[in-house]
């Protein structure tokens, strides 16, 4: 038989494709028979976020969504909690530095 993925001949009792690693119609379960090879997003789209914070997150979540769903959620999460947290940790400072310093208690 012959993979659906790649069309290369495979030996029968095979259950996945040795060329690409598509599941072998009809011995795979039910569910993978939409499987389409899996391309990772590229680590380099952590840049993104890294250096334009929430900003960077969506435009790398908009542009990887389709393509790796799980990788653009984490970029978009990545990118959003390095905006909140510096954003959260500068403004407890400015309340701590701010705020009336305790009473000294009375005798
Ligand atoms: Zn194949």
């Amino acid at each position: 038989m012959f993979c659906q993925s790649c069309g290369r001949e495979i030996a029968e009792p095979a259950t996945v494709c040795p060329n690409c690693g598509a599941p072998v119609r009809g011995i795979a379960p039910p569910g993978t028979s939409s499987w389409k090879p899996v391309e990772h997003a590229s680590g380099a789209w952590y840049l993104l976020p890294l250096f334009f914070g929430i900003i960077g997150g969506t435009i790398a979540w908009a542009v990887n969504r389709d393509k790796d769903p799980g990788r653009a959620r984490n970029l978009l999460i990545f990118g959003v909690l390095w905006t909140v947290i510096p954003t959260v940790l500068i403004a407890l400072a400015v309340f701590f530095y701010y705020a009336p310093a305790p009473r000294a208690p009375v005798p």
